[in-house]
């Protein structure tokens, strides 16, 4: 008997299209540092690029933008004592501009709020998002993500990126239950799937492609109450 549900959020509950973002983000610093804005996002690029590519690609403080951001506009000889007011107003833009942009993937919100009435289930969230632009995401979609979800597991709580056994450890421990109480529900085989399925939880991936080994593949989330025997 299934009794939590662990789901992803980015790309399984709303589209996100970071893109009109990053312009926002990149013209911004462009008007107050003088800069060439392909300039900068071209030296930000790059420290990005080394970043993923160095063996510590998986360091939490090094994948924050606030960091890459640092490193880049410090390369291009920005007044150091401007550096920290100008990130942080960019990234008030890009966040902004990141929400504004989400789009609820169809039935999201009816499907979760039909779970969580039927009262049978511990509701999570398991992001590898940092939790402040999680919260701010949850709520754009749900309004107030506290009234759907009972526990929420972000990047910078579990102290690492999915896929990591860390989200499944700490849900469990939560808990208390068994894997077989779980259902893990995403996106990704790779990223929210594969571990849980290792451990023994059930799987649900929702994707138009169908990868890995999930106990259950669809297409719209809604599908999930006839899994779960919702009615
Ligand atoms: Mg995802």
């Amino acid at each position: 008997m299934v009794k939590a549900i662990v789901f992803d959020a980015d790309h399984t509950f709303y589209d996100i299209d970071v893109k009109k973002a990053y312009d926002v983000m990149f013209s911004y610093l462009s008007e107050e540092t003088g800069l060439d804005s392909v300039l900068l996002r071209t030296v930000w690029r790059r420290h990005v690029c080394t970043i993923l590519k160095s063996e510590r690609s998986q360091d939490l403080n090094r994948r924050k933008r606030e960091y890459v951001l640092d490193m880049a506009l410090n390369q291009l000889d920005v007044d150091k004592k401007k550096i920290d007011d100008l990130i942080k107003c960019a990234l008030e833009l890009f966040w902004k501009t990141v929400v504004e942009n989400l789009s609820e993937k169809s039935n999201t919100v009816a499907t979760i709020n039909r779970l969580k009435e039927t009262g049978r289930f511990v509701m999570i969230v398991a992001s590898d998002e940092y939790l402040q632009p999680l919260e701010m995401k949850l709520n754009k979609i749900f309004g107030d993500w506290k009234k759907y979800f009972d526990f929420v597991i972000s990047s910078d709580i579990a102290g690492e990126l999915k896929p990591s056994v860390k989200y499944y450890d700490l849900v469990a421990e939560k808990y208390g239950f068994e894997p077989e109480d779980f259902v893990f529900v995403g996106d990704s085989w790779i990223r929210d799937l594969e571990i849980p399925c290792g451990v023994g939880a059930s799987t649900v991936l929702i994707s138009d492609k169908k990868e890995g080994t999930p106990a259950y593949f669809i297409q719209d989330i809604s599908e999930l109450e006839k899994i779960l025997d919702v009615n």
